[in-house]
Formats: structure tokens, sequence, C-alpha cells
């Protein structure tokens, strides 16, 4: 079906729009325009962000390529095929079919299994709005304790290390425009350049003021290119690097007690956890020569002012929690916390990675970022929902384990809600196992998706332009994305299809809102009084002040844009927490059978599972397949040859990929961009051990052979 020409939703007449982004958490505003092309309309930077104003990178600039792509879903899909686990063959329904069919499933299963088999899988990209309402929907319409979302794969481990340190998790501290004031930044584990690129003239202009940028990972990366110092670190090794910077600075007395004296607790401990990691056993250990680690200690810990932004590359790893905390604690000590030019920060890769954190999607949360295994939350949430306490359910489990749940048959149903979790979870053959096995599965989204291809129903949703909300950036920033579009064929908004499911589930009292300003009115509400407190803000603020930072509890809070000043941390003492670390080995360690170390990661080019940039021709044309990268000593041990490719064999699996070797890779590891779905899929070889806290897979460390695959093959 041809999709209908883009609709203008503010007026017909209008030549200028304004939306966000829908790719990175940087949420870079920008400006449609009118234009004289195939779809009618152009995208350009807009001048009315305060962040990265008048910049887009690729992604950006080509944003417009899957909203109007063909294989948009117009109307709600049925299967059809005779046997469910072919090849999907679909048929177009009306909504009322289609909700009627899957109500009527649901509340079946519900009836016959309990509430809880019934579960909601959502996602990082979704606004605010849609965050909650789903969270609201699963716990009081569906009464359902399991929804998780996708950004269990993404942010957990450094949330949890920020809630652990800090109490609250607010992404980054301190808001970007510090950046340039910092005179040290460390970069561990983030490739900014590539998956935030408009966050890069913030560090060029740090290092014009002077400042010392060091990036440490298994791979030189565009982001390494800029830095002073970088760190050639195998993948699993952080907190051993991170213990040995912290050696040094304790060592030669470069912490500053006084701060550690007022605002932190636990001091002592981590002095202990660190006294073995001398720059001798560190080195010895990383193969960093030692004189690097005291080089890189003193030169943050004798700065000014100074920054540690952390990302993936540490965080997902089931020793995550531990790594994210070994660099919260260089901060605390050397006391770069809560002052001008100065914080910690993990770099959120989803477009509302933070918001999506923040109102209810994750298994163990309510609004505003409260547990919801604390009475006084659920007293609170439970006002403000119209119910009593006792039946909002209890915590589920986390995003990955529900497969396993599928998979115990505890549960037979599930609706995704802007995620492609086949292409995104780690040993995918297993969630793979677990789709197949269930008896509703229902797909809301843009597109028929990998993990369409076990749907019973495909539910069209609206693209980032035709859906009114707010979103949270990297710095908790919240910020209004106004509807610029509007939707096409049959397709609806988020939250209009939730709130019609509810109603034919004869719970629509729970998400029936006229607008999603109502459903946020509501949000403030529910948030008011939590670690994430919107209270203070409204669409009209929102508008006024081009965004507010969290915490903003009443109209006249202006908002928070740099956390924890003059120590103010969220923990009852009102101190940060030091974290003593033990590090600890990836759950594989490399052996005969499997040497080398494959890492997962990002490309410039796409976005999460590939969903929309691969069906966008001008970012598809630049990366179409994911290549392999191997260090020239890897390709010698293999005997690779010009012209061959590359097999890749964990424990999980066996895959063919495209090589490129490169001298800019750890010699111990490989690396493969995870964008792809099939046999381009890399999470089909991933490991899915969880780190015990965060319950984050360890997409980013498993044992794994590599073979050459020659022409003659
Ligand atoms: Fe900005 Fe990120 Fe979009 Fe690029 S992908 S334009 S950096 S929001």
């Amino acid at each position: 079906m041809a999709l209908p020409p883009l609709a203008a939703a503010a007026s017909s007449q209008a030549d200028r729009l304004y939306s966000h982004c829908c790719y990175c958490s940087m949420q870079c505003g920008m400006d449609l325009i009118r234009a004289d092309n195939e779809i009618g309309w152009e995208i350009k930077p807009s001048q009315l962000f305060p962040v990265a104003t008048g910049r887009l990178c690729q992604k950006g600039l080509n944003a417009l390529g899957h909203v109007v792509h063909p294989d948009r879903l117009l109307s709600p899909m049925r299967r059809v095929a005779p046997d469910e686990h072919a090849r999907a063959s679909w048929q177009s329904a009306s909504w009322d079919h289609a909700l009627d069919d899957i109500a009527a499933r649901m509340k079946a299963i519900q009836q016959q299994y309990g509430n809880d088999a019934v579960s909601v899988f959502g996602g990082g990209s979704l606004t605010n709005e849609v965050c909650y309402l789903l969270g609201k929907f699963a716990r009081a319409a569906l009464r359902t304790k399991h929804i998780d979302y996708n950004g269990r794969y993404c942010m957990s481990s450094a949330a949890a290390a920020q809630l652990r340190a800090f109490g609250a998790d607010r992404g980054l501290n301190a808001a970007l425009d510090e950046i340039p004031k910092a005179k040290y930044v460390i970069l561990a584990g983030t490739n900014i350049a590539e998956c935030q690129p408009t966050m890069v003239p913030y560090l060029l202009e740090a290092k014009k003021q002077g400042a010392i940028i060091v990036t440490i990972d298994p791979r030189r990366t565009m982001t390494s290119k800029i830095a002073d110092i970088h760190i050639n670190l195998q993948p699993g090794f952080d907190s051993v690097f991170a213990s040995g910077l912290m050696h040094v600075i304790l060592e030669e007395g470069l912490h500053d007690s006084r701060y550690v004296e007022a605002h932190t607790s636990g001091f002592a401990d981590v002095r202990e956890a660190v006294r073995a990691f001398s720059p001798d056993n560190v080195s010895h250990y990383t193969g960093i020569p030692k004189e690097v680690i005291r080089t890189v200690a003193r030169g943050f810990a004798q700065a000014e002012t100074g920054l540690i932004f952390t990302a993936r590359g540490l965080e997902q790893q089931v020793n995550g929690v531990e790594h994210t905390l070994s660099y919260i604690n260089l901060c605390l000590v050397t006391g770069k916390i809560g002052r001008p030019g100065c914080g910690f920060g993990p770099i959120t890769g989803q477009a509302n990675g933070q918001g999506g954190r923040e109102h209810g999607q994750k298994a163990d949360q309510l609004p505003g970022y409260r547990l919801i295994e604390d009475p006084a939350a659920r007293r609170h949430v439970a006002s403000v929902w119209g119910i009593d306490p006792d039946e909002l359910p209890g915590k589920g489990v986390s995003a990955y384990e529900l497969y396993g749940k599928i998979l115990d048959g505890e549960i037979k149903a599930m609706i995704v809600l802007g995620s492609n979790p086949l292409v995104s979870s780690p040993n995918s053959a297993r969630v793979a196992e677990a789709l197949q096995k269930l008896e509703l599965l229902v797909i809301i989204d843009m597109f028929a998706t990998e993990t369409a291809d076990y749907a019973h129903w495909l539910l069209p949703s609206s693209s980032f332009l035709e859906a009114e909300g707010t979103l949270t950036n990297l710095e908790g920033r919240v910020f209004h994305r106004p509807k610029a579009f509007e939707t096409p064929g049959e397709a609806l908004e988020d939250y209009k299809i939730i709130g019609m499911l509810a109603e034919k589930l004869g719970r629509g009292r729970y998400a029936a809102y006229a607008s999603p300003e109502a459903i946020f009115d509501e949000l403030r509400l529910a948030s008011a009084g939590g670690i994430a407190d919107y209270g203070g803000m409204s669409y009209t603020r929102l508008k006024e002040e081009k965004g507010l930072f969290w915490p903003c509890p009443s109209p006249d809070h202006p908002g928070t844009p740099r956390m924890f000043e003059n120590g103010a941390f969220l923990h009852a003492d009102g101190r940060a927490k030091l974290h003593p670390i033990t590090p600890m080995e990836p759950a594989e360690t490399t052996d005969r059978d499997y040497p080398f170390i494959l890492t997962t990661g990002r490309l410039g080019n796409h976005y999460l599972s590939g969903a929309q940039t691969r069906r966008t021709a001008a970012l598809l044309k630049k990366a179409a397949v994911p290549v392999a990268e191997i260090h020239p000593h890897a390709a010698e041990r293999i005997l690779l040859r010009p012209g061959d490719r590359l097999r890749l064999t964990t424990r999980r699996g066996s895959l063919v990929f495209d090589v490129k070797v490169t001298a800019d890779i750890h010699p111990t590891s490989v690396f493969v961009p995870f964008h792809w779905g099939g046999e381009h899929s890399i999470n089909l070889l991933t490991n899915d051990a969880l780190s015990p806290i965060s319950r984050m897979p360890e997409f980013k460390v498993c044992a794994v052979r590599l073979e050459r695959v020659g022409q003659e093959a």
C-alpha cells in the first residue's frame, strides 16, 4: 500500500514545523521545511533548542526516511498463515475487530492462568507520557506484574550504580554546557562521536580551553581520535584499570580529604579494596604501561575541574554496576561532583532512555523513580490512580527474564510497544523459541519488525513526527515535542491504542485520556515527591522555558541543572556512598576452544535494532551489512587472506561476517555492530549472563572462536 503524503498537523498551510530527532539521547531540535523533493519536506537543524543548537548528525538529517517508508503499517494486521511458525502472512482488519479479538484472548488467558500470564515489553524511545501510561496500563488495567522494557539492556547498570552511590540516577548530573569548563575529561567505554555526534563540539570546546581528554575503550574509535590519551583496554578489565587509578590517587594523597570527610561514606573500605592494585599489578593484568596509569590518575586528581562519562562499553557486563561504581568513586574522592565543570554521567543511548526509566516501565518501579515494593510509594501512586494500594501488583522480572518465564509456561501473552527484542536481546535464538511459544503476541509498531514474525496481531503506531509528548534527554532536561504531522492510514498514536485496548478489557478508566497533556498532568502528580520529581512542570512551562531539569518540585522551582551541589546527596544521611570494588572476571572467559573476546556496539549511521535506520536509504548505503573488526595479530593467527570472510563461533552458535582488519581494535577482541536481524544478528551469539544487581545482559564480553572462510568455501 502506498503511503499517503505527509499531512501537516498544526496547519496545512505551515511551511515550517518544529520537532526533535527520534534517535539518541541528545534529542537535537529540528525544523521541518516544505521542500521541492519526493517527500515534500526536508529537515534542517533548529536554532530553538538550547542543546547542540544548530546541529544535526546524519541520522537526524535523514530522520524522515523511515517515516515515509512504504513498509509503514497502515492498518491493524492479523496473522492468517495456517502454520503459526511460518513466515508471517497478514490480513488487514479494523481496529474494532483487532482490539475485540486481542482483549477477548487476553481475558481468556488471564482467566485460565492468572493476571501475570500477560506481559508487556516497552521501549526507551517512547515519550514520557506513553512510558507512564504503559506502566499504569500493565498494573491497573491488566493487573500484571510483568512489565519491563528494552532500556534494561541499555541503562540498568548505570542506573543501579548511580542509585547506590548518589541516591538518584539522573543520567548526567551536570548539564552539557558544563563540559567546556572541565579541565580533565575521562570517557570510559563511550563512543560519543558515533553515538551522540552533536555532543562532540562540547568536548572540542573543552579541549580548546585546555582540557585533557582520555578515552578508555578496546577500540580506537572516532571519539578516541580527539583524545589526548587513549587507553586500549581489553573488554572486562574496566574495574581493574579504575582501581589502578584510585590506588595512585590514594597512595600519593591526591584525593580531596575535606570533601570525602564531609560528603561521603565508605572511604576506608575503598582504600582497602584498591591496596593491591598498584600500577605494576594493573599493568601486568591489562598491558597498560604503569606510567600511563600514573599520568591519568594524577592528571584527573590534580585538575581543578573534571568530568567522567561512561556508557555501555563498561556497563553491559555482568560486572557493569561495579565498573560504573569504580568510576563514580574516582569523582567522589577527588571532589569532582556538584560544582562547575565537574560531574559524572552515563551517556544515555536511546532517545528517551532517561525518561523511559523514570515513570514505571521497569519491573520494579512506579512513576517518579519510586520503588514498587515501597509501601509509601504504592500508597502515593495508588491514590493518584484511584485504586487500592493492595491492588497494585508487586515486582516483576527483568526484560530478558520475561522470556525465561514464557519458556517456563508462566507467561502466555505479550504486548510489545516500540521495541524489537528479537534483535536486541542476547542469545536471541532462545528469545525466538520463547516468542514462538506465546499464545498471543501483539506488536504495536510502525513496522513489521523481526519480532513481528512471531506475532498474532500487528497494530500500526505513530512515528516521532506524529505524536506529541515530552522526553527527557541525557542531561535530565525534560522538553516538549509537538505533533508535526497526522498519522498515515489508520495508524494511531500509542496513547490512543493503549486507551482503546484498556476500554475493550473493561478497564478503560485507567487509560482514557483526551491528550498527551492530560497524561502529563497526571504524571506530574504521580512523580511529585519522588526522586524524579516533575511536579512543578507543565506543558506551558516546558514550551516557554525550552525544557526544565528535574527535580522540579513546584511551579515556581527553576529546575535543577546541576545535581548534588554542596554535597546534597539523596541518601538518608545526605552523603554519597563510596563502594569498595573487587574486580571480577566476566561470565565467560577465553579458553583453547574460544580464544578471542566478542564485543558488540553501535555504528554512527544506525540506531538500536535498525528497524528505522535500515529503512532509510541514505543511512543504509553507508552501512548495509555488519562488518566484523579484528586486529592484524588475530588475522595472522587464523591465517586470514584477502577476500576471506570471518566465521564467529560462540557457545550459542556460529555466523559468518564480512571482515575488516584494523590495528584500531585490541588484539584479543573482535567487534561486531548489533543493528541487524536474521543471519546478520550478532545477538544470536552473545551471552545471556545477567548482572546479579541490574539484570543487565553481558553484551560486551563473551568468548569466541574465529575462523577464516575462504572464497573457495
Ligand atoms: Fe542529534 Fe542524536 Fe539525532 Fe544525531 S542522532 S541528530 S546527535 S539526536
